[in-house]
């Protein structure tokens, strides 16, 4: 990690040992400077990346990030702890869903990225660089500007079982209720796991609002995993959570105005109806029925909805 960061990282060649370095990393070829925290521990330790904001309009990670970094004591830690808040800063000013301003793409969408690609891309391919140095990668999201979602945790399946468990139960550690596995393979998780980097990609808060509670309840959480690698000093805290066998997402086939007709953490029966898409007449366009029992993970809170938008998520509970 260190090599890595001195390579990369503005002032990086400077972080001694009980330090913490801050400023901003040029995505080169684009004009985007993410902000960063590197906090270099009094003494030896596992690396650990934290990234918040891959989304712009998750506003609750964000903060906890900001927090996060302004409050660990370098002096109390073991390894390092690079801290990028957010990383997709011109998403962030934009208040953009999903996407970013440069080419409208998802940046979670486009992982690992490319060194030549499009801005995105680019930072995919940045962040991707400090996900190969890692020991360990928590990436923290929440429900969009446009979402409302009960808290959950994502781990990736694609680096093979042990990974896959680390991952998992490392995911648990942060005390939310649902965790879930994912084969996703252009997705930030995936992108790491594929190089041997087990984490997990986090989800609290929604709807473009964010407060202290959440954010102190998504730093207590973060703190609990990073003592789980003894990076910071203190108890393990373990949490009673729910392992999911699968996320199904429902999207929309149609653009127009979307009505859920269910409420989020309901338990729903496979083929009891999750909303309809009607146009701007009221006339039902398209309906969407729930394809397996399980929990409701997420739920687009707009009235606008655009063909291929996520519109909800099921949690297929595990077969026991
Ligand atoms: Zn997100």
């Amino acid at each position: 990690m260190i090599q890595i960061l001195q390579e990369h990282l503005p002032n990086g060649s400077e972080a001694g040992s009980n330090s913490k370095t801050r400023g901003f990393i040029s995505v080169p070829g684009t004009p985007v400077e993410m902000p960063f925290t590197f906090i270099h521990g009094a003494m030896p330790g596992k690396a650990m990346l934290i990234t918040a904001g891959v989304h712009g309009g998750e506003y609750p990670c964000i903060e906890t990030a900001i927090q996060l970094a302004n409050e660990i004591d370098p002096s109390q830690v073991k390894g390092t702890i690079l801290i990028i808040h957010p990383v997709n800063p011109a998403a962030f000013l934009a208040r953009m869903q999903y996407y970013g301003p440069y080419d409208g793409k998802n940046l979670n969408r486009v992982f690992p990225g490319t060194a030549t690609g499009t801005v995105s891309e680019r930072i995919a391919y940045q962040v991707h660089l400090f996900q190969q140095a890692a020991d360990f990668y928590l990436d923290l999201h929440g429900g969009d500007i446009h979402e409302g979602l009960v808290p959950f945790v994502i781990y990736s399946q694609l680096g093979g079982p042990e990974l896959a468990e680390q991952s998992r139960l490392a995911s648990a550690l942060l005390g939310f209720p649902y965790v879930v596995g994912s084969v996703s393979e252009n997705g930030s998780i995936g992108a790491a796991a594929k190089v041997g980097t087990p984490g997990f990609l986090a989800e609290l808060g929604q709807c473009g609002r964010w407060n202290a509670g959440e954010v102190d309840q998504y730093k207590a959480a973060v703190l609990n995993v990073l003592r789980s690698f003894e990076v910071v000093p203190g108890e393990v805290q373990l949490h009673d959570v729910e392992f999911l066998e699968k996320m199904l997402v429902s999207t929309a086939s149609v653009d127009g105005c979307w009505y859920p007709a269910v409420e989020l953490d309901a338990l729903v029966k496979k083929g009891q109806k999750l909303g309809e898409i009607r146009d701007f007449f009221g006339e039902v366009k398209a309906s969407y029925v729930a394809d397996s029992d399980g929990i409701v993970l997420y739920l687009v809170s707009s009235l606008a909805i655009t063909t291929n938008d996520p519109l909800a998520a099921i949690g297929v509970l595990k077969e026991v």
